[in-house]
C-alpha cells in the first residue's frame, strides 16, 4: 500500500497585508530549516490573492508549497475579481482549495461548480484540495454522511486520482467555531470518504484544528493531515500542528 504522506495546510482567507504575510512566512522557513528535514509532513499555505506574489517568493525552495484558495472554472476570459487556475500556477502556486464551506454557502457554489473548478485545476496541473461537511442541522438530523457521500459524488470529476486530488472534510459548524468533531466521528466520516475515493487519496480533517487539539485529531490513523484556518495565522501555533507529525 502506498504511503499517504501527511499535510498540513494554512488557510489564511481574508487576513493579512503584505507585512503580515512576509513575517509569517519567513518564521516558519526558519522553523522548516532548523527541523532540519525531520517533519514527517508537507506543509502547505494558502494566503489571500493579494499575498500570492509576495510569499510565493519567500517559499521559493523552502519546502514549503504555495496554494490558492479559489479559482474560476475558465482558464481566462471576461471574470471580474476572479482568478484562473492558471494564474494561480503562473505565480507558483502547486495547489489551490476548493469547495470550502464560506464558498459553497458565502457565494452559493454548487457541486457543480466545484466540480468544473477541479477540472480547471488539474488542466493547469494543481492539486485540488476538495472541501466537504455537514452543517449542525444535517448532523443533529442525522444526515451528515449522506451529505457529504452527495458532495463527493457531485463534485469530483470522474479523472480523479489521488496524485491530483486531497479531500478535506471539513464540518461546518466546526469552522472558526472552536467546536470539532469527536475523534470517533472523525474516524467514521473519514473512513466513509476513503471507501468512495480513489486509492490512497489523502483525507485532512479540518475545523478548528488548534494547538491544544492536533495530536489527538491528527495522530488518528485514517487522518492524513490537518486543513487550518484561525490557528494557521499565528506562527507558533502553526508550527505546533506542524510538528504533530515530526519524526524526531
Ligand atoms: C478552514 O477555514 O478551513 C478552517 C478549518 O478554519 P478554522 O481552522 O479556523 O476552523
Amino acid at each position: 500500500m502506498a504511503i499517504r504522506t501527511k499535510l498540513v495546510a494554512g488557510n489564511w482567507k481574508m487576513n493579512g497585508l503584505r507585512q503580515d504575510g512576509a513575517q509569517l512566512v519567513h518564521t516558519l522557513k526558519e522553523r522548516v530549516a532548523e527541523a532540519g528535514g525531520a517533519l514527517g509532513c508537507d506543509i502547505l499555505a494558502c494566503p489571500p490573492a493579494t499575498l500570492l506574489s509576495e510569499v510565493g517568493g519567500i517559499l521559493a525552495g523552502s519546502g514549503i508549497a504555495l496554494g490558492g484558495q479559489d479559482c474560476h472554472a475558465a482558464p481566462k476570459g471576461p471574470y471580474t475579481g476572479d482568478i484562473s487556475a492558471e494564474m494561480l500556477a503562473d505565480l507558483g502556486c502547486s495547489h489551490v482549495i476548493l469547495g470550502h464551506s464560506e464558498r459553497r454557502h458565502g457565494h452559493g457554489e454548487t457541486d457543480a461548480e466545484v466540480r468544473d473548478k477541479i477540472a480547471a485545476a488539474w488542466r493547469a496541473g494543481l492539486v485540488a484540495i476538495l472541501c466537504v461537511g455537514e452543517t449542525q442541522a444535517q448532523r443533529q438530523a442525522g444526515d451528515a454522511v449522506e451529505t457529504v457521500m452527495s458532495q463527493l459524488a457531485g463534485s469530483i470529476p470522474c479523472a480523479a486520482t489521488a496524485a491530483k486530488l486531497v479531500i478535506a472534510y471539513e464540518p461546518v459548524w466546526a469552522i472558526g467555531t472552536g467546536l470539532t468533531a469527536t475523534t470517533e466521528d472523525i474516524a467514521a466520516m473519514h473512513a466513509d470518504i476513503r471507501r468512495r475515493t480513489p486509492n490512497g487519496i489523502r483525507i485532512l480533517y479540518g475545523g478548528s484544528v488548534n494547538a491544544g487539539n492536533c495530536s489527538t485529531i491528527l495522530t488518528l490513523p485514517e487522518v492524513d493531515g490537518a486543513l487550518v484556518g484561525g490557528a494557521s495565522l499565528n506562527a507558533d501555533d502553526f508550527w505546533a500542528i506542524v510538528r504533530s507529525y515530526a519524526t524526531e
